[in-house]
């Protein structure tokens, strides 16, 4: 063989050599650069995408799959007061234990922020998925959580759908998830099943949004207007207006038919808009006639914005009404679900003379914490705790205990839910300023709730309590 052949082949052998070599590299790079994209680089969980290609192909196959969608609660909470990189430590140590608890059992994946889904192939029926979501939970709760030395208690909510009932896409079933998800967040139960009666996206749903901005304009929605009155049960202190829906084929609609709805939407600022003018022009009109009260008006966490007070300067200004004779009730879960932004709000309302209430204390998971700083005036004790007061001693002492502990506070206490004659002698007993309920009077239209105060021989007063 020539020198030149020889110099031919080899140079041909190391051109190969390197070709294939080149070859080796660019699809070594290309599966690292695709497992980088299925990969959370927090956590080193899978992302949307891995879960999207895991799960597509199953579906595709015809495998029936479970989806579990969980969101911790109040995690934001970490998030604003340690700071970020105490929130990413946290998400670590939250991702090895939700992927340590079912093993091999199913896939973890981080969607953003503290959401994480499940995917779990082949489940046996709905019974298995709650089971697995439960100890997903029942993981959170015993979690030991830490940021730097800061030890963190953390709980979630799951919204469960599963493939075939719920939908035949990851997409549909990631979606179906999230609305049982936010049920389940919003009635604090901890775990959901996806239900399509009560999924706004759902034919239900979407008709009922559709006709609600012409029920405004249509004068459909009332408020009902229930009183309260002292511990005593002598004066008038002032109303609660609470939104219906007198709607043309479904009849008369209460809040939960509809607010859940409206509340994932942005017609919720219309709404609350639409309340709180029409409370206060109503409440005008009866002091114009001489029935002199406070009036309370309920606001969902979501309005709970920094667009709440241009509202709230709306409509105080169209009724001239004045700010100390506005109670806003606001509920325990939307401060826990963002303190920082609610009590920046309070603070806001506050400074312009607003009152503000926590509605349904006690019904959350957490509560004085969130409590601190926080310029409220008013605690409305939740009426679970209320209705069975007399029957049940335990009772008794948490309401005497948030009694005490409000007042120490510098708090206007309310009792809602007050059904007898009993429950009300009792909370006057205990000590509690304001009573609210059924066995005074049920939520009235506007004409029924004057004419009860006239028959019961009460004018009304807005007496400033705190
Ligand atoms: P909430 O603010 O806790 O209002 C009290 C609810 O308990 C009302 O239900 C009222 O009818 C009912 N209630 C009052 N006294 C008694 C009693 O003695 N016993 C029993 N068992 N129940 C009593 P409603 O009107 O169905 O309202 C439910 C919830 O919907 C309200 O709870 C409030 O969170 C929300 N809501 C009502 N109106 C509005 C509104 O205009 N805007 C917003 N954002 N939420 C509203
Ligand atoms: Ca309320
Ligand atoms: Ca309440």
């Amino acid at each position: 063989m020539s020198a030149l052949v020889i110099a031919w082949t080899t140079a041909v052998v190391v051109t190969l050599a390197a070709a294939v070599a080149l070859t080796v590299l660019v699809r070594q790079r290309d599966r690292v650069r695709a497992e980088l994209a299925r990969t959370d680089p927090l956590t080193g969980l899978g992302n949307r995408r891995a879960l999207l290609e895991l799960g597509e192909p199953l579906l595709a196959r015809g495998r029936p799959l479970g989806l579990l969608l969980l969101d911790l609660d109040g995690f934001k909470d970490v998030n604003d007061t340690l700071g970020h990189a105490a929130g990413d430590e946290v998400l670590v140590q939250v991702s090895r234990v939700l992927s340590g608890t079912l093993g091999d059992r199913a896939t973890v994946t981080r969607l953003g922020g503290d959401e994480f889904a499940v995917l779990v192939p082949d489940p046996a029926g709905e019974a298995e998925l709650e089971l697995l979501a439960k100890r997903l939970l029942a993981s959170l709760a015993v979690g030991g959580f830490h940021a730097g030395v800061v030890p963190i208690d953390l709980q979630g909510s799951i919204g469960i759908a599963l493939s075939g009932v719920d939908g035949n896409s990851l997409g549909g079933l990631l979606q179906r998830a999230d609305v049982a998800m936010y049920a389940a967040k919003r009635s604090r139960v901890g775990v959901l099943r996806y239900d399509a009666a009560s999924d706004p996206h759902s034919a239900g749903g979407l008709e009922l949004l559709g006709q609600l901005r012409s029920a405004m304009e249509e004068d459909q929605l009332a408020l009902h207007y229930q009183p309260k009155v002292s511990g005593d049960g002598s004066r008038l202190l002032g109303f609660e207006a609470l939104v219906r829906w007198n709607h043309p084929v479904r009849g008369l609609l209460l809040p939960a038919d509809f607010l859940p709805f409206v509340e994932r939407t942005h017609l919720i600022h219309a709404l609350t808009r639409w309340v709180l003018i029409t409370a206060l022009r109503q409440a005008a009109t009866w002091r114009a006639q001489g029935l002199s009260t406070s009036m309370a008006v309920n606001v969902s966490a979501v309005s709970l914005d920094t667009g709440l007070l241009g509202v709230v300067e709306e409509a105080l200004a169209l009724t001239r009404w004045s700010p100390g004779d506005l109670v806003l009730e606001i509920t325990e879960t939307a401060i826990v679900d963002d303190p920082a932004g609610a009590r920046a709000t309070v603070a806001a309302l506050r400074e312009r003379g607003v009152r503000v209430a926590v509605d349904d204390f006690g019904a959350g998971s957490t509560s004085l914490g969130h409590l601190r700083g926080l310029a409220v005036h008013e605690l409305k004790i939740d009426r679970q705790f209320v209705s069975e007061l007399v029957a049940h001693p335990e009772d008794e002492v948490i309401v005497s205990s948030v009694i005490a502990l409000a007042h120490r506070l510098g708090l206007v206490v309310v009792a809602e839910g007050v059904e007898t004659v009993a429950a009300a002698d009792r909370l006057c007993a205990l000590g509690c300023d304001e009573l609210q309920g059924f066995f005074f009077a049920r939520p009235l239209p506007a004409d029924q709730a004057m004419a009860w105060a006239r028959a019961e021989g009460l004018t009304g007063s807005a007496v400033e309590l705190a």
